[in-house]
């Protein structure tokens, strides 16, 4: 696909099993052979129990986890080394977005300086275009100026994790990486955060990978999901033929449906 950004091909991710000791090593597959596109332009849902391996393919695909085997390829290029620069270079390209922005914003940063920190650490504009992007960001994610000055204490879950998404849009990335975005908020705010996202995507040509162990919220904005268990994805396709006709047991049981008797 000429429009894909990155792409894992056969991801293995081993880590050493909590019940290891010094005699007996014993490993634990969190993710066994997982191979999925991400493209611009497009939304991706991952979904999945808890457990199922979904932030550590989130985790790979920013480059915070390295596959014990397997390939990772970042616009046509097998990714050898994950070291600071490719890191770097990935961190222009992908962001995330993660579940609570209680935690994943600085209490003691205002929204501007949030959104100025990714040009200031990526040395990106000018002191000009730099507050010109600021007002735009905080514009496109419907807040008004004056939440500029605010610390994240004195905003609201669903304002906070707007803020979170603003952040993440600050270095016009190619694809946004949200991992449980509404699933530390009150219920009445979901709907808008999902709102938030799906115009931002038709908006930016934005490309998405979306996860939660929701399969009705991954249905709401993704166009293609893969159902993973056990560190497998186990059914991959349109959001529309895996909602309607999904061949995978494991599927069905997310969907709440028993599996008919005849088919
Ligand atoms: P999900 O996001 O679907 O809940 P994760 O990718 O977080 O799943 O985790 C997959 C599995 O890998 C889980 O069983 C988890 O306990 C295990 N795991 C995750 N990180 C580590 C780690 N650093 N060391 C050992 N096991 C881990």
């Amino acid at each position: 696909m000429s429009d894909t950004v990155i792409e894992l091909k056969d991801v293995h991710v081993r880590y050493k099993a909590r019940t290891s000791t010094m005699f007996h090593r014993r490993y634990f597959d969190a993710l066994d052979g997982v191979s999925l596109q991400v493209a611009r332009g497009r939304t991706l849902g991952i979904v999945g129990e808890s457990g199922s391996g979904k932030s550590t393919t989130a985790k790979v695909l920013v480059g915070l986890e390295k596959p014990t085997s397997g390939h990772v390829e970042f616009a046509g290029q097998t990714v050898t080394s994950f070291n600071r620069s490719v890191r770097r270079r990935l961190g222009r390209i992908l962001s995330v977005v993660f579940q609570d922005p209680a935690t994943a914003l600085n209490a003691r940063m205002t929204v501007h300086d949030t959104l100025l920190d990714p040009m200031q650490v990526h040395r990106i504009g000018t002191r000009v275009s730099r507050a010109k992007r600021i007002r735009e960001l905080v514009g496109l994610v419907g807040l008004p100026a004056s939440a500029l000055d605010a610390l994240p204490g004195q905003l609201s879950g669903g304002q906070r994790q707007r803020v979170a998404i603003a952040r993440a849009l600050a270095l016009d990335p190619q694809v946004i990486i949200a991992d449980e975005p509404t699933s530390a908020l009150d219920v009445s705010v979901r709907a808008q955060i999902l709102n938030l996202l799906t115009d931002l995507k038709s908006e930016l040509g934005l490309g998405m990978v979306f996860i939660s162990h929701d399969i009705q919220t991954v249905r709401y904005l993704s166009d293609e999901i893969a159902v993973m268990n056990k560190g497998r994805i186990v059914e991959f396709g349109d959001a529309a033929q895996v909602f309607d006709a999904p061949t995978d047991p494991y599927t069905r049981s997310l969907l709440g449906a028993a599996p008919s008797l005849l088919a």
